[in-house]
């Protein structure tokens, strides 16, 4: 905690340290969240980067004149004595006795939506993402981004205490990693480029370096359908570890990394996980199947006949979700041996059984949130898949030095940050789990 000159600093404290400055005089700054006028008595409450806190104004404890020229949104320091009562419940209830108001600004006008309640109530998603910088005022909806700020100091905590090297690959590439149509083009000085939709060859070209590396960044897919799961820019992360046993490694790490993420989230997430009413998956260890058996499955369980044998559309997905709920008591489910067909050239193929590949994705209560892999570490084989896969290695003479040179067995993931937030908060649109969302029809705010 910092005391600044006897002043409590407002953004370091936490309202339970409150419980320590019973009947002292302390100093908040932040935004008036609501006024509560009573006979003789107001309530003001406070809202700080992280709370609300209750002061009471009544004319004669305070030396400041209260008058309707203060508003809702209107910025100011609070100058008063704590104070403690009882709850309903009878436990220890702290508010500040306003003995003076100092203004730091006011809003120029009243704002356009309701934000002081709980939850902001009947407002369309649009209108909410229209109006971000001051939706986000709302105590539920700035909780959402507290919670991804945690998944990301998870996944950043974990990899770091794992000898994990964090890095940066350019956003403007010469060319696409993940392949199909939905790359951005862009005109770099008359040359065509791409907009990165993966850190992919990078990270792997840094795992001939520093054995293990993460990324945390956005990338860019031109996604040209308006689905509720894809945006145009999402944050990834991604982690690629070099000398590697098995693709399994990957899966291992990925479960650790979910462990302590969900853990943090737990621990040090209190309030905006009980706010969010967010019901935190327990994972012990995370069944894995191979896809084929997952298709088998669909068909004999499920009776549901795919429309494609490759891939799995958001209905198998989410049929696979409920069989690991129901059957294997787990959130996630790991399927592996994707198709060869339907993975980036990258991908090893399985050294058994080659039509199929050492790669899986993850899903989190029967939504995709994680594509991962063994890669190519063989320079001959990689250029050779190249060709297959109708690119021209020529192009990628700077990405295959990693494997002319020595790579050693590696492999990674890609895990969307939205994606796992929309879940585990259990929305139904991702754009809700995104700050300020980019997707077909949506540039701004
Ligand atoms: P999908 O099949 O769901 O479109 P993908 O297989 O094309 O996803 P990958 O290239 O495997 O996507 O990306 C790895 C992860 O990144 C996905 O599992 C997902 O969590 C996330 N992701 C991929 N595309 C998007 C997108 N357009 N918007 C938000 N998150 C995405
Ligand atoms: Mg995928």
């Amino acid at each position: 905690m910092n005391k600044i000159n006897g002043q409590i600093e407002s953004t370091t404290v936490a309202f339970e340290d409150f419980a320590k400055y019973n009947e002292q005089v302390v100093t908040v700054k932040g935004y008036i969240h609501r006024i509560r006028e009573m006979t003789g008595f107001s309530f003001i409450i406070l809202r700080t980067h992280n709370q609300t806190i209750q002061c009471v104004y009544a004319p004669e404890f305070s030396s400041y004149r209260f008058d309707e020229t203060i508003t809702e949104e209107t910025c100011v320091e609070v100058k008063g004595k704590v104070v403690c009562s009882k709850d309903a419940k009878g436990n220890d209830r702290y508010e500040i006795q306003i003995h003076d108001i100092k203004v730091l600004s006011r809003p120029k006008e009243l704002l356009p939506i309701v934000v002081n309640k709980k939850q902001l109530d009947n407002i369309q998603l649009n209108t909410i993402l229209d109006l971000r910088p001051i939706s986000l005022r709302n105590p539920k909806q700035r909780a959402i981004f507290k919670i991804q700020e945690g998944i990301q100091r998870g996944f950043r905590e974990f990899l770091s205490k794992n000898n994990f090297t964090e890095i940066h690959s350019p956003k403007i590439n010469f060319a696409g990693a993940e392949g199909g149509t939905n790359v951005f083009k862009l005109d770099y000085f008359g040359k065509e480029v791409f907009l990165a939709q993966s850190p992919q060859l990078y990270k792997q070209a840094m795992v001939g370096v520093y054995e293990r590396v993460f990324e945390i960044a956005p990338v860019f897919r031109a996604e040209h359908h308006d689905t509720s799961r894809h945006l145009n820019e999402y944050i990834s992360m991604d982690f690629e570890m070099g000398f590697i046993d098995s693709f399994e490694d990957i899966m291992n790490m990925e479960t650790g990394a979910l462990k302590y993420i969900m853990n943090l989230l737990k621990t040090e997430y209190q309030n905006e996980v009980e706010l969010l009413k967010i019901d935190i998956p327990e994972i012990d260890s995370i069944p894995s199947m191979k896809f084929m058996e997952a298709k088998e499955l669909l068909m004999k369980k499920f009776k549901y006949q795919p429309t494609d044998m490759k891939d799995f559309d958001p209905q198998e997905e989410e049929l696979l979700g409920k069989y690991a709920k129901k059957e294997l008591n787990s959130d996630f489910i790991f399927i592996t041996h994707y198709p060869s067909k339907k993975r980036p050239f990258y991908t090893m193929d399985d050294p058994n059984d080659p039509e199929y590949t050492l790669s899986f994705d993850l899903l989190f209560r029967g939504l995709e949130i994680t594509s991962g892999g063994q890669r190519v570490n063989d320079y001959d084989t990689q250029v050779a898949k190249m060709v297959k896969c109708g690119m021209n290695p020529e192009l990628f003479e700077t990405y295959l030095m990693f494997h002319k040179y020595g790579a050693p067995p590696h492999g990674g993931l890609g895990l969307g940050l939205e994606r796992l937030t929309m879940h585990l908060l259990g929305f139904k649109n991702v754009r809700e789990a995104t700050l300020f969302p980019r997707d077909i029809n949506r540039v701004t705010p």
